[in-house]
């Protein structure tokens, strides 16, 4: 018997790797100095973990340590992104371009942006959720400063083409920000080869610690950036405040972890994922793959049912941790605006599981998933007279529903 409740929620957060807990105990403990005390060697312990902690982390995206500044996560890395290079280079322009499909940090923070007097252009996606870089290159205008696209989504693990559209934008002369939340430690990223000028980060997404992450902000050629917290200085000035040195500690041995286990952990996620693929579609009829078929995160399974309701499919999966993208999970009243994006219907729209595989995952428990979801989906068809007539061959948009 597998062990119930099952995990597969890996994009809203990923449990904490043991090998990370064990490189942060000390630091919770004995090495507790503070980083910025200069004077003793309470301080020197944690300046150096501190130190060791950047290397690691700015490793797995090809840059340096001294490239890092230490946030509370990747929303604050965004906020920071977007807000302290519209802050300091406000004589350059006032235009922000982004895509529809982004995650909630940017799209709020650009509404923000808006309120306080930029422009914000949203892109469009194509069906998959992809970003047209030729669309990007459109978007310039000589008022731009900032282009911020997401490495992959959070939702339908659609991988965006970001060394095309950071060709264009050094092209261009505009700086590019990337929310590497999801990709980082998953898909090799190299801010060099892609033209990154900027990239959040976030720990917890990669089997580290929850409240920590980073913007990676490039030293040459140089970004400058307005901080949003003041109070000492810390961070070369760009985010003030004590630094939490168990948490970047972990972040640390999370991103060395990664880097080194990558390849093959990639490999064995995309050979779950593809089963749990291949035995819930082999099962069904009328199941709709959301996303990219090819460019997308290897643990994202994004699936629509067509005929079962969102709320009846959680309520059938309550053994299984899975996201939906109907509105009835969440507190709006919209399916997932990334699903509409994609120009996915409203109904299948309202019916789509996020199955997000990762590094705990076990064949049995896939296994064990895609038997409970034929199941429960073949249920829950079997009361929907609309499925009965859709299989039958009836369209059912050319029927004209009686209102009595
Ligand atoms: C999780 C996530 C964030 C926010 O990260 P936090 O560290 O939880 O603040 C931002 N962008 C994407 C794509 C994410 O998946």
């Amino acid at each position: 018997m597998v062990k119930t409740p099952i995990y597969m929620d890996n994009h809203a957060t990923t449990p904490l790797d043991p090998r990370v807990l064990e490189a942060m105990m000390p630091y919770l403990t004995e090495h507790f100095g503070n980083a910025a005390s200069r004077s003793h060697p309470f301080g020197w312990a944690a300046e150096e973990a501190s130190e060791q902690a950047r290397e690691r982390v700015a490793a797995l995206i090809g840059g340096s340590g001294k490239e890092i500044v230490w946030t509370s996560g990747a929303t604050e890395s965004i906020n920071l992104a977007l807000k302290g290079i519209t802050e300091f280079y406000k004589d350059r322009g006032n235009h922000v371009i982004t895509a529809k499909t982004e995650h909630k940090a940017v799209l709020d923070t650009c509404k923000r942006l808006e309120r306080s007097g930029c422009e914000v252009t949203f892109l469009d996606v194509d069906k998959h959720g992809r970003l047209d870089p030729e669309a990007v290159r459109a978007a310039i205008t000589d008022r731009t400063v900032l282009v911020s696209v997401m490495a992959a989504n959070n939702e339908i693990g659609t991988i965006h083409p970001i060394r095309e559209i950071g060709a264009i934008t050094r092209e261009k002369g505009v700086f590019f920000h990337v929310d590497a939340a999801q990709a980082a430690g998953k898909v090799a990223l190299d801010v060099n080869e892609c033209n990154i000028d900027l990239a959040s980060l976030s720990a917890h997404k990669m089997y580290g610690p929850k409240g920590v992450g980073a913007l990676w902000v490039r030293r040459r050629p140089r970004v400058r950036l307005t901080g949003l917290i003041d109070g000492g200085g810390h961070e070369r000035g760009m985010r003030s405040g004590t630094i939490n040195v168990p948490g970047v500690v972990g972040f640390g041995m999370a991103a060395e972890i990664a880097q080194r286990e990558m390849v093959e952990e990639s490999a064995r996620v995309r050979a779950l994922r593809d089963r749990l693929q291949q035995q819930i579609v082999g099962g069904l009829d009328m199941v709709y793959l959301n996303g990219h078929p090819e460019h997308r995160l290897d643990g994202n399974l994004n699936l629509s049912f067509a005929f079962v309701e969102g709320e009846g499919m959680m309520m059938a999966l309550k053994d299984v941790a899975v996201s939906s993208g109907s509105a009835c999970t969440s507190a709006s009243l919209e399916p997932s605006h990334v699903l509409r994006a994609c120009g996915v219907e409203e109904d299948l729209a309202h019916t789509s599981i996020r199955f997000g595989l990762g590094r705990f995952n076990t064949e049995e428990e896939v296994d064990h998933v895609a038997k409970l979801v034929v199941e429960k989906v073949k249920r829950l068809r079997d009361m929907s007279p609309l499925y009965e007539m859709a299989k039958d061959g009836i369209d059912l948009k050319s029927i004209e529903w009686s209102a009595h």
